[in-house]
């Protein structure tokens, strides 16, 4: 749970490094001015903050670090209004941070369970910080893997830690893009038609899947057709959000508050709330 002050008041937080990712996708690396004690930023995988560009507005983002042992950051498409002011700070630049948000991702019920992960395109910004934090703990998991695909090689995310994950012990990582280049020698196809050449494990496993609406809808099929639990199938919600802290009504699909009662759901409670990914 945000400090009280959090929730309505945001932290003044210094960009310290700017990567560019992807086309119009950059990471802001940030340190938070009046934490003098450096005490770090406390989050849970799968919550997300409101983060303020000033003159121009706030935005919801996901938090793509390990909660435990990383770099605080953010990971943004450029894509309106704000997002666009964000691109064009330097680094010594200031914005705003409220919270964390939201209910984050249940690692108490998957301890001991095998972990697929499935990413498309941007879709692995939310996804790193559990992938970052169930590698860590791994001897805590059975088999983990991801499934990762995106248009082009050039719009991979987080090239450097795709190195270090295709390596790590333990982990079995599974990468694809739609447009092979000249050079490419990965897996060429949507990133579910991989998952369907794939022994994958279906007992006591679960899945995050987030990505597109296509490759998301795509990928559920696939999974629920090979036998895996809607129950199992975990993803994020994205919707247009204001307050993140329930006030405002702004994100409530039928009866639930993105903001507070997610934004991670079950694959089953999406199909309850009538919503389309
Ligand atoms: C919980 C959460 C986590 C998010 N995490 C990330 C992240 O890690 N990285 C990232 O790049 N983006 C993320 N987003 C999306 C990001 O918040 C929006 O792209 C941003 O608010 C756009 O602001 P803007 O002023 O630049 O664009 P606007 O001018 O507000 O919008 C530009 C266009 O995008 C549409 N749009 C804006 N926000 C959303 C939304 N939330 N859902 C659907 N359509 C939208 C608008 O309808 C409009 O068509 C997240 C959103 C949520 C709710």
């Amino acid at each position: 749970m945000a400090d009280i002050e959090n929730t309505t008041i945001p932290e003044i937080a210094t960009i310290d490094e700017i990567r560019d990712e992807i086309v119009d996708v950059k990471t802001f690396y940030l340190t938070f001015d009046q934490r003098p004690d450096k005490k770090p930023f406390a989050f849970k995988s799968g919550q997300f903050i409101m983060c303020t560009v000033f003159g121009a507005g706030e935005f919801a983002v996901s938090l793509p670090a390990c909660p435990t042992n990383d770099r605080f950051h953010i990971t943004l498409r450029k894509i309106g209004k704000v997002t666009n002011a964000l691109h064009d700070l330097k680094v010594g630049d200031k914005i705003g941070v409220r919270g964390p948000f939201g209910n984050g991702f249940p690692f108490e019920d998957i301890k001991g369970k095998n972990v697929i992960y499935v990413a498309g395109g941007i879709g692995l910004i939310p996804l790193r910080s559990s992938i970052m934090h169930v590698m860590q703990n791994n001897q805590q998991f059975g088999r983990i893997l991801l499934f990762y695909g995106s248009r082009t090689p050039r719009e991979l995310m987080y090239q450097q830690n795709l190195k270090e994950w295709k390596t790590a012990p333990g982990f079995e990582t599974f990468v694809t893009v739609d447009n092979p280049v000249p050079g490419w020698d990965g897996s060429t196809g949507f990133v579910h038609t991989l998952i369907k050449k794939t022994d994958i494990p279906l007992k006591d496993t679960v899945a995050f899947v987030c990505g597109p609406p296509v490759m998301f809808n795509a990928v559920i099929q696939e999974l629920v057709e090979r036998g895996l639990d809607e129950n199992n199938i975990i993803s994020t919600l994205e919707r247009h959000m204001k307050c993140g802290i329930g006030k405002c009504q702004h994100c409530s699909i039928g009866r639930t508050l993105v903001c507070t009662d997610g934004p991670v759901y079950t694959y089953h409670q999406i199909k309850t709330l009538g919503e389309q990914i």
